[in-house]
């Protein structure tokens, strides 16, 4: 039997019709249509033409001959998924609660869905008549000139198409296509060049660092898992050269033939990474993430799915990278947040690398200096193999870590953000020419503006925050909504007119920096500054060149930079994350201090590093200063077992929204009332914790948030995904709406 039929869903996303449907593929299409493929389906009452992506080639439906429809032509020239891209979607239904076309457009840019071929060098064509007359033209046409009929008919049940596409689809379409324009029944559009980003095609000139033995030994038992695949905790200090073992991996696996995918937490590391793996691999390289023009995603992409390029890095949804027999998948920095998906689908990407991992019989590499408690533990109990890298290369001490108290401080009076001890070492270090690291901690509250009578801080009007203070120009700002307000001079709580400006924030630490050392130039890297694009490449590279002596910064400079010449780093205010209302805190908090810590030393200057907190005496701070991640983990592992939180347990939260308070709080009772029904009764699922309550932030964006928040034995959670989406689903909200989240990564 012919297998003509083709099964596919449909590009929109709506519980309806999140199933497949059945067509036939006519015979001009049988060569092409394939599953993972692209079409055109008429679909529902008015038959629309209607984008679907093609699941399954089959030989047989049970739609009778009749009522099966047609599929109307193929979109792209080549199937945009592969099957272990489709089944991975089918995966993520089921473990995330998602739709299944939500899971398939994650895989593709959206740039090539809905025909926006945006920054793509195309031309494309479409009907100039309406379709009506664009039939009766084709009739007319049959006989005389039949290929151009046959382009108006399919002009006439589709969008634009590309004039490749359309020469894909019938041999000599173009020029058919042109000769309609002529008659002025077609027109042609064309699109703008697009191009490979500026970062992917600089190559770093560093010499290629020899292995050392502990390096050759990580290097050679994954090589040995090549074959079968396997999951590794690469677990190494920072400056161990975990970077260069997994590229020795990776340049094995290519030698095999095979592709590989590296993930970095944020963006900025991209850079410095890109330039590492251009070096080695050259051209192979594709480069994937958020920065990128739509034209450059979409050539990227483009490389990648056509097998041009074969080793991928990008950020979080990069791992959904249409590669094909993936020998190597590294994560790296495994433990950080930006790998779990804060809108829907709530995946994280360390699932999805699991996932491809045993579907390629990849093998999986997980990085880091300070591991998620939860992969560390999986790896003692077996679920992964565990690798240490103990110490630095070139036997480079690890920095000398300097404590400061800053109630201290300011007892002795100075409220500036510079403590005595980090004055005094900024002071050396630029003496010295070396360079410096300043981070500033912008989780959690930083930077408010408090009345120094009354102690109330400024919040926003629409969200449960304090205000931000800026300084260019004077202005207090929400970092969740971007409502500005004016900076008043009394408050409005008691009419007194002092503020403090209390925390601190990067612009605060630049002016003060400049106060202080006038001669130093220092570049700031937060979220304010780096907002166009490439920003980032050149203020590493202006860095890394030396035009800089001190580099300012969030998050985004915390974690991976290689830089040689730093010799002090200093954690400005290094527990603003750690009283946040997260069991994840302190966890947060050392490994962020760790992390930036270990960027210090990292050539032949030693490094020093100067963390100033208000609690000297916490053990994230204690272990952090030591760079003892065991001794952390077995403290805080402990911590875990004994309040029955992950990873001795596992979490699900809903959290219900809206702009009316009221409705969302009788949105979450309703839910919790249906919840208590799946926990009634012989043989129901149990909970180890169940609650309802307003969401530590209450308000975000004048939006109300309460949760619910279910505690589960690990097997229980398995076991209860399914009836947890069932009860969303099968509830109406009136004013609001719920979302739920399997094992939430931060709990705010
Ligand atoms: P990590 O990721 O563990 O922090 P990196 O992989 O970034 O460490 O390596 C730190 C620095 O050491 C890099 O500049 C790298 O080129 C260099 N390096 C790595 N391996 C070696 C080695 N065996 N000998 C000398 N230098 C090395
Ligand atoms: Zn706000």
């Amino acid at each position: 039997m012919q297998a003509d039929i083709a099964r596919v869903m449909v590009d929109i996303a709506h519980t309806n019709v999140d199933r497949t449907f059945d067509y036939r593929i006519p015979p001009r299409l049988l060569a092409d249509v394939r599953a993972g493929m692209r079409v055109f389906v008429p679909f529902g009452v008015g038959n629309r033409p209607t984008e679907a992506f093609v699941v399954e080639v089959r030989s047989s439906t049970d739609v009778p001959a009749d009522k099966l429809k047609r599929v109307a032509s193929c979109i792209d020239a080549y199937p945009a998924l592969w099957p272990e891209q489709i089944a991975l979607a089918r995966f993520m239904q089921a473990r995330y609660g998602c739709l299944f076309v939500e899971a398939l457009r994650l895989m593709m840019p959206s740039q090539l869905r809905g025909r926006q071929v945006e920054g793509r060098q195309c031309v494309t064509v479409a009907l100039a008549v309406g379709a009506e007359r664009a039939r009766e033209e084709s009739a007319a046409m049959q006989r005389r000139a039949p290929l151009q009929a046959r382009v108006l008919e399919l002009l006439a049940d589709v969008a634009p198409v590309s004039l490749s596409d359309l020469e894909a689809i019938e041999k000599g379409g173009a020029a058919a296509a042109r000769a309609l324009e002529k008659k002025g029944l077609v027109r042609r559009e064309s699109v703008r060049v697009a191009r490979r980003p500026y970062a992917a095609l600089r190559g770093d000139s560093r010499p290629r660092p020899a292995l050392n033995p502990r390096q050759q030994e990580a290097v050679d038992t994954m090589c040995g898992a090549l074959d079968g695949g396997g999951e590794f905790l690469l677990f190494g200090v920072t400056g161990s050269g975990k970077t260069e073992v997994y590229m020795h991996v990776i340049e094995q696996s290519r030698k095999r033939g095979r592709s590989a995918l590296v993930l970095v937490p944020e963006i900025a590391l991209t850079p410095q990474l890109t330039a590492l793996f251009v070096a080695r691999f050259g051209e192979d390289v594709a480069l994937l993430h958020s920065r990128l023009s739509a034209g450059e995603r979409m050539d990227e992409w483009e490389r990648i799915v056509t097998g041009r390029a074969k080793v991928v890095i990008g950020a979080r949804s990069a791992v959904f990278a249409p590669l094909q027999d993936i020998g190597v998948i590294v994560v790296d920095e495994e433990q950080e947040n930006s790998y779990h998906s804060q809108i829907r689908p709530h995946y994280h990407a360390r699932e999805i690398a699991r996932e491809r991992m045993r579907a390629h019989g990849a093998v999986l590499i997980l990085s880091s200096a300070t591991p998620a408690l939860e992969t560390y533990h999986r790896a003692l109990a077996g679920g992964a193999r565990l690798l240490t890298l103990g110490e630095r290369v070139m036997s480079r001490p690890l920095p000398e870590v300097e404590v400061v108290d800053m109630r201290e401080e300011l007892r002795r009076g100075n409220r500036t953000v510079f403590s005595a001890a980090l004055y005094r070492r900024m002071k050396e270090t630029l003496a010295r020419g070396e360079q410096a690291m300043l981070y500033v901690n912008r989780r959690g509250y930083s930077a408010q503006i408090v009345c120094l009578h009354c102690g109330k801080a400024l919040k926003c009007r629409h969200c449960d925050v304090t205000l931000t203070f800026h300084q260019n120009p004077p202005r207090a700002l929400c970092h969740y909504c971007h409502a500005e307000y004016p900076l008043k001079r009394t408050c409005a709580h008691c009419g007194e007119t002092y503020f403090r400006y209390q925390g601190v924030g990067t612009q605060r630490v630049e002016r003060q920096l400049r106060a202080l050392f006038p001669d130093a130039f220092a570049i700031r890297m937060d979220l304010n500054t780096m907002q166009k694009k490439d920003a980032h490449f050149k203020a590493q590279q202006d860095f890394e060149k030396g035009r800089a002596q001190v580099l300012i910064g969030t998050q985004m400079i915390a974690k991976g930079l290689d830089f040689r010449n730093v010799a002090l780093v200093g954690v400005v205010a290094a527990d603003t994350a750690l009283f946040l209302p997260d069991f994840r805190s302190a966890e947060r908090t050392f490994q962020l201090i760790t992390q930036v810590a270990g960027r210090a030393g990292r050539g032949d200057v030693p490094g020093r590093v100067v963390v100033q907190t208000y609690n000297p005496g916490h053990p994230a701070i204690v272990c952090a200063k030591e760079q003892d991640y065991q001794r952390f983990y077995a403290e805080e592992i402990a911590a875990r077992r004994a309040c029955l939180y992950p990873p001795f347990a596992a979490f699900a939260r809903y959290l219900v929204t809206g702009k009316d308070r009221h409705a969302v709080k009788a949105g979450a009772a309703s839910l919790y009332g249906a919840l208590k029904a799946l926990f009634a009764g012989e043989g129901a699922a149990e909970a180890l914790m169940f609650r309802a309550s307003p969401a530590p932030l209450e308000r975000i964006r004048g939006v109300w948030r309460y949760e619910i928040v279910l505690k589960f034995h690990e097997e229980d959670l398995e076991r209860c995904i399914g009836p947890l989406w069932d009860v969303m689903r099968g509830r109406r909200l009136k004013g609001c709406r719920a979302d739920l989240e399997i094992r939430p990564a931060n709990m705010l």
